[in-house]
This record gives C-alpha cells, sequence and structure tokens, in this order.
C-alpha cells in the first residue's frame, strides 16, 4: 500500500496524467473530471496537506502556483477570464489533501459558487 498522494503518484509517473506544465517546484495537468472546458490542477511537488497546513516557509510555493496559472491561463488561450478555486477540508469539499490551484475556464462563472 502506497501512502503517497494520488498527485505524488503522477509526478512519479505512476499514473499518467495530461500534463501541461512541470518545473521543479509544480507540476500542472488536466482535471479527470472536468468541471468548466478548461480545467487545469496546478500542483506543489512537496505534497503539503491543504490550505490549513501551510507554513511561513511555504510562501514562496504558493507564490509560484498562482504564477503558474496564470501563465498557463494565457496559453491556454483563457482571455476573458477565469476562476482559481483552492478547496481546504471538509466544509471546503476538497477531496484530494495535496494542496491544488484549480484553474477553470471557457465558460461564464457563476456567484455564488456552491
Ligand atoms: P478537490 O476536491 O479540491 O480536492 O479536487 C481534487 C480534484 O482532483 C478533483 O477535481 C478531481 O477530479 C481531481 N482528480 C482526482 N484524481 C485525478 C487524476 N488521477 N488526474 C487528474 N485529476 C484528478
Amino acid at each position: 500500500m502506497s501512502d503517497k498522494t494520488i498527485f505524488e503518484r503522477i509526478f512519479a509517473g505512476e499514473i499518467p496524467a495530461r500534463m501541461v506544465h512541470e518545473d521543479e517546484v509544480c507540476g500542472a495537468f488536466h482535471d479527470i473530471n472536468p468541471q468548466a472546458p478548461t480545467h487545469v490542477l496546478v500542483v506543489p511537488r512537496k505534497p503539503i496537506p491543504g490550505i490549513s497546513a501551510l507554513s511561513a516557509s511555504d510562501a514562496l510555493i504558493v507564490g509560484h502556483l498562482f504564477v503558474v496559472a496564470r501563465r498557463i491561463a494565457a496559453e491556454l488561450g483563457l482571455d476573458g477570464g477565469f476562476r482559481l478555486v483552492i478547496n481546504d477540508g471538509e466544509d471546503g469539499q476538497q477531496t484530494v489533501p495535496h494542496l491544488h490551484v484549480h484553474l477553470l475556464g471557457g465558460r461564464k462563472m457563476t456567484w455564488p459558487p456552491g
């Protein structure tokens, strides 16, 4: 039994994913269950469980995720805008305990979110 998160297994090449970006700090790949025409997850290589588990030393990593998300949004032509979402914990409906930013675009989003 592996105690790696599903996203660590993607980084390790054990599970296939449609990668759109990789660098030394993070990777990004298409969500397997897209909620918008574009739905990409931007994920740090460090398996931080979630926003609730952040420490001050993670600040550069988190900033990097947003810069990469912005870059991917431009590369994928999300010129009309997009939405970044981070779910946290049970009430936030987080299902994978490895920090990730959802990049959603390609349709008009609704507000408030569900
Ligand atoms: P969250 O509910 O915020 O924790 O988001 C987890 C996301 O990971 C969901 O949108 C899932 O569809 C997505 N997901 C789970 N497994 C995979 C996978 N193997 N490849 C790509 N996306 C995945």
